[in-house]
């Protein structure tokens, strides 16, 4: 991937575009869903307000010339500024939450309610741009992979905090599935597999969570993703079941799966959307699933 000076502005925000998609072409918003008129007032006013943005910095790196190198690519490219910008542009949210990129002293990233702060360790980064490079072949391109589906995984985190939106199951699935999602929706697709990729290199070489662990095994998560993927465009990503990435029995419930999940963001977010703007390849897809019966 070459930098970006506009990471989701590909299709005039797709998050925006497509969360309007979806309440066009369900005849419904949150806003009308039959809730009772105080509850109705309520989230009126809650969603109404925009108090808040995602701020990105990029903290100082000492004695480190491969991380002081991830530092410059990341900062130079202006790729996880234009997407915490379009982030910012399609939603309001009720506070400001802080993205820093850190010298952590290990591979690590995770989002703080208690300060609505977002960690991102410079060594993660690293560890998952040496583990994977990048089919060009380019250091920066790879760096820039390797840190967005973290960085849309700890946005999701986010979200569901300050927005305190209604999710069920496990928070770090619904966070995974946002990254997936937002990635696919802004046609960043390689990003979005490098992160299931990710997994399976933690798959590999760390030891596994135990069953208790609030996030799924390494493999899940790798294959949920992958599914993710497959299922927002099968023609395209099939080589991911011919190529044996994705066992055809799962494959089969992908499509699905994916129109699901994208809806199910749609529906979360519509309430906190600035503004309304054109329909876009999503909600062709959605439209193109629903009249196909799934
Ligand atoms: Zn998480």
């Amino acid at each position: 991937m070459t930098a970006r000076s506009a990471f989701l502005r590909i299709k005039q925000s797709a998050i925006a575009a497509t969360v309007a998609a979806s309440a066009f072409l369900t005849g419904c918003g949150v806003m009308e869903a039959g809730l009772d008129g105080d509850r109705n007032s309520l989230l009126a006013l809650n969603s109404s307000e925009d108090r808040g943005d995602f701020h990105v910095s990029y903290r100082p790196v000492e004695d480190d010339a491969y991380l002081k190198a991830i530092k410059h690519i990341l900062e130079s490219s202006g790729t996880y500024e234009a997407a915490v910008q379009d982030l910012n542009d399609a939603l309001r949210l009720p506070e400001d939450v802080n993205i820093e990129f850190l010298q952590c002293g290990s591979a690590d990233a995770y989002y703080d309610p208690n300060i609505k702060s977002i960690t991102l360790c410079y060594e993660l980064v690293q560890r998952y741009t040496e583990a994977l490079g990048s089919d060009d072949g380019s250091m920066e391109t790879a760096a820039l992979h390797a840190g967005l589906f973290t960085l849309f995984h700890e946005l999701g985190h986010a979200l569901i905090d300050v927005l305190e939106l209604p999710i069920t199951g496990r928070e770090e699935d619904a966070a995974d599935e946002f990254a997936a999602i937002m990635l696919l929706w802004s046609e960043q697709e390689e990003a979005a597999l490098s992160g299931a990729q990710q997994f399976s290199v933690d798959a590999a070489e760390w030891e596994e969570a135990p069953y208790w662990d609030e996030h799924g095994t390494d493999m899940q998560r790798y294959y949920n993703i992958a599914c993710y993927v497959y299922g927002s465009d099968s023609d395209r990503w099939a080589n991911l079941v011919t190529g044996e990435s994705l066992p055809q029995e799962r494959a089969d419930l992908c499509e699905e799966d994916y129109w699901r999940k994208s809806n199910s963001w749609n529906k979360l977010l519509n309430p906190y959307l600035k503004q309304q703007i054109e329909l876009t390849a999503l909600n062709e897809q959605i439209t193109r699933n629903s009249q196909r019966g799934l």
